[in-house]
């Protein structure tokens, strides 16, 4: 890390970047870094691969994210005159679709901030932790590393946000008592916890509610012996409740929750896609299910993937996948 501190000490133009569909760690930890850097005179600028759910708009900085996809020519004029690329939340330049070809040809310094399993080498500087409850939780030991005293409530408010989404509400089994002791310092420095959790959690469309609804009654299906539940949502579903970023998010959480279930998936069939949401309870390994099926990958009880497969194929590729780790399952 001294080599980063030294970069630190002078002036420098910075990108920070997070992975596609962003969620509330990758643009809480984002705009934290993002908050804190400015304060050290730097020219920071966030650029994320595309936009994001509007119950992760409200956080200082936010305004001066750029959206590659929106906005490609500003974006690459950012990273060829950055002279530090910070890469957060994600392990692998396959995650930030063409903005990871962009970086990769850049001569800045590459600096990973993570907690992903396995990351593949295109950094030239780590801080990562797969124990990590979010990328959140390391940008926070960043900060006290190089001044706590600049944790002001804006970049409070960031951190809590990336801890909160990232722990399921300090659900998960990453949430150590580290977690609360830094959340308690979090709250201490400003932030009101009651606000933020309103913030995210009750802005819901009637649209969102009613697709929840649906996807429960007519779409949670259960096989692999009962302990493994999924739901299938096609492009006609997702019109017909008027879908919007971040309205499936969570989700795939409800199957999980049924008793006796160890797995769960969320099936989203997109325009480009088909995209596949990961749960796990215990030792089953969905990163290692996504990975070795699904182009995917994350973390050992939540993960991701996708197939470039007609919805029919990519499920029946899904089922023979299942039923080939029914014994895993049914531990
Ligand atoms: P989610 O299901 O919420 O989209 O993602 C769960 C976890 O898996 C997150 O940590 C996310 O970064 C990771 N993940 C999701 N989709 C993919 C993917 O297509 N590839 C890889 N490598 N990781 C993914
Ligand atoms: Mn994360």
């Amino acid at each position: 890390m001294k080599k980063l501190f030294d970069l630190l000490s002078v002036k420098q133009n910075i990108v920070i970047t997070t992975h596609v569909n962003p969620d509330g760690d990758a643009i809480g930890s984002s705009l934290a870094l993002y908050n804190f850097l400015i304060k050290y005179d730097h020219n920071v600028n966030v650029i994320v691969p595309n936009p994001y759910p509007n119950f992760l708009t409200w956080m200082k900085g936010n305004d001066d994210v750029v959206i590659y996809s929106n906005e490609k020519e500003n974006a690459r004029f950012l990273v060829n005159n950055s002279s530090i690329i910070f890469c957060l939340d994600f392990n692998n330049l396959s995650r930030i679709n063409e903005l990871g070809e962009l970086i990769n040809l850049s001569k800045s310094v590459k600096v990973l901030i993570d907690h992903h399993l396995d990351p593949v080498k295109f950094y030239d500087i780590a801080y990562h932790n797969s124990n990590a409850s979010a990328t959140a939780e390391l940008i926070y030991e960043l900060i006290e590393m190089i001044n706590i005293d600049f944790l002001d409530k804006d970049i409070a408010e960031c951190l809590y946000t990336g801890i909160l989404t990232d722990t399921g509400s300090f659900k998960f089994p990453s949430t150590s008592s580290k977690v609360h002791r830094i959340v308690a310092d979090l709250i201490d420095r400003g932030v009101d916890s009651s606000n933020v959790n309103g913030l995210i959690y009750d802005t819901n469309s009637l649209n969102r509610l009613k697709l929840i609804g649906f996807s429960l009654s007519k779409k949670l299906k259960l096989i692999g012996n009962n302990k493994a539940a999924f739901i299938v949502l096609t492009r006609d579903d997702l019109l017909k409740f008027k879908f919007e970023k971040g309205d499936t998010e969570g989700l795939v959480n409800y199957a999980l929750s049924i008793m006796g279930v160890n797995m769960a998936t969320l099936i989203v069939e997109t325009r480009e896609k088909i995209k596949f949401s990961f749960r796990s309870i215990g030792n089953f390994s969905v990163n290692d299910f996504a990975k070795q099926n699904f182009n995917g990958g994350g973390h050992k009880n939540a993960a991701g993937g996708s197939l470039e497969d007609k919805l029919s194929l990519a499920l029946e590729k899904f089922l023979i996948a299942i039923s080939k780790n029914e014994k895993l399952l049914n531990y």
